[in-house]
């Protein structure tokens, strides 16, 4: 016992101070892309080319170079083929959004996740993980969450092992053919007023898997989505960053 007690003075308090606090961010995290269209030299392509999920929506024909988040795999092949800087990545993790079409973006930043119009779910809230067949990448990164340092339980959000006892679903991955039926009928388990969260690039758009036969693109197809969480997988800190905005926790830009 004297061990344990002093093993936990040692290690002092282990919870990041997020969202009071900036969270620390590694340098190399690739975060939220700054696109800079007036250096796109908009006749090469080379970053459309490179694009392996076709996110690149290239600055020809009088458009401005944009990036749909919601099919990029953060891969970083873009801004080390391009010679003119027009595309580079910020370690800022702030991606999730409301809406689908605020994923692509361009010079203007992004518009972040607006607070729930339903105010039911601002104290508590539950969510059950559907792993759609993900590669365990983004479910790894939601578990995360649960740990002493994120310790998402203090904002009242919680993983339960039942939909019914849930609020919503956490879904990830490309929702494959053999986990269509089961990601639908847990979502009909879960009392109304209900909410989706997408998280990660294979659940917002089947990522790398995308238009393959044997998925389904995602749950957007699917499902409403209310919350939208970008990255392959997502840093834990743009998971909780969506959920807190989603709630009211975290409101500023
Ligand atoms: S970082 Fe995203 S947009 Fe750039 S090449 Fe990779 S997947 Fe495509």
């Amino acid at each position: 016992m004297l061990k344990i007690l002093a093993a936990r003075f040692q290690q002092g308090f282990r919870t990041i101070g997020f969202p009071d606090k900036p969270p620390t961010i590694p340098d190399r995290l690739r975060g939220l892309p700054v696109i800079r269209p007036d250096q796109c030299r908009q006749s090469c392509q080379l970053c459309a080319d490179v694009c392996p999920t076709g996110a690149i929506i290239p600055g020809v024909n009088g458009q401005k170079l944009q990036i749909d988040l919601g099919r990029c795999l953060f891969c970083g092949a873009c801004a080390e083929v391009c010679q003119t800087g027009a595309v580079s990545f910020s370690n800022d993790p702030r991606l999730a959004v409301r809406q689908r079409e605020d994923l692509v973006v361009g010079g203007s930043g992004i518009k972040l996740a607006k607070e729930l119009d339903c105010k039911m779910f601002g104290r508590s809230i539950q969510f059950r993980q559907v792993s759609a067949g993900g590669c365990n990448g983004c479910e790894v990164d939601i578990n995360v969450l649960t740990t002493v340092v994120f310790d998402l339980s203090r904002f009242g959000i919680k993983i339960v092992a039942s939909p019914r006892h849930s609020d919503g679903l956490l879904i990830t991955g490309p929702v494959t053919s053999n986990m269509k039926s089961a990601t639908l009928d847990t979502y009909e388990a879960v009392p109304t007023p209900r909410l989706v969260v997408a998280v990660g690039t294979c659940a917002i758009s089947g990522g790398i898997f995308r238009d393959h036969a044997e998925q389904n693109n995602g749950a957007t197809e699917l499902l409403p989505v209310d919350l939208f969480i970008p990255g392959c997988p997502p840093h834990p800190i743009t998971i909780l960053d969506g959920l807190l905005r989603l709630i009211g926790k975290i409101k500023e830009p």
